[in-house]
């Protein structure tokens, strides 16, 4: 195949011999949450923490989700669960979002809250030394300011150790 124009050679890339057009693009996202997660988002901003009941494995998602993924069944109804549970699982992690060394380490925690059943929520834990953390162990959120909050999982700052044995 002959293809019109006049090609490029590594020659005349190498002496800057082509044209270049700058452009800096001004890219805008916007995207929706859905009914489940917007939702969810915005009882943050409330203080509160709502989930979808699944009928069939009792399950109260959290995250909402409109459908539960392990029955394939639409969930039923919104719950409104406790903002404290127990520590299920944790990671102790020295390296921060953007791959760089933490001195003070993050407690990557799955936290399975009150009235969810066996749901865990992903967070960080916070006043406690990671050498104290235990799975299983009792813990609550502790919000931010409601005059702060945004509508974001962040709203909740950390869960930390609850004094409430249960
Ligand atoms: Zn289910």
């Amino acid at each position: 195949m002959v293809y019109s124009g006049i090609g490029i050679s590594p020659q005349d890339v190498a002496n800057s011999r082509y044209l270049t057009v700058p452009y800096s693009a001004n890219l805008r996202y916007r995207w929706s949450t859905g009914a489940a997660v917007g939702r969810f988002l915005a009882e943050l901003k409330n203080g509160k923490i709502v989930g979808r009941k699944c009928d069939k494995c009792k399950r109260v998602l959290v995250p909402p989700r409109m459908f539960c993924e392990r029955d394939f069944i639409q969930t039923s109804k919104w719950v409104y669960v406790q903002d404290a549970g127990i520590v299920d699982t944790y990671s102790i992690s020295y390296i921060a979002a953007d791959a760089s060394r933490l001195e003070k380490p993050l407690i990557v925690a799955v936290i399975r809250l009150d009235g969810t059943g066996e749901a865990g929520i992903l967070h960080i834990l916070g006043g406690i030394e990671p050498k104290d953390v235990m799975i299983g162990m009792r813990v609550k959120a502790v919000w931010k300011p409601k005059r702060r909050r945004v509508g974001a999982i962040t709203d909740i700052r950390y869960f930390a150790p609850a004094g409430d044995a249960k």
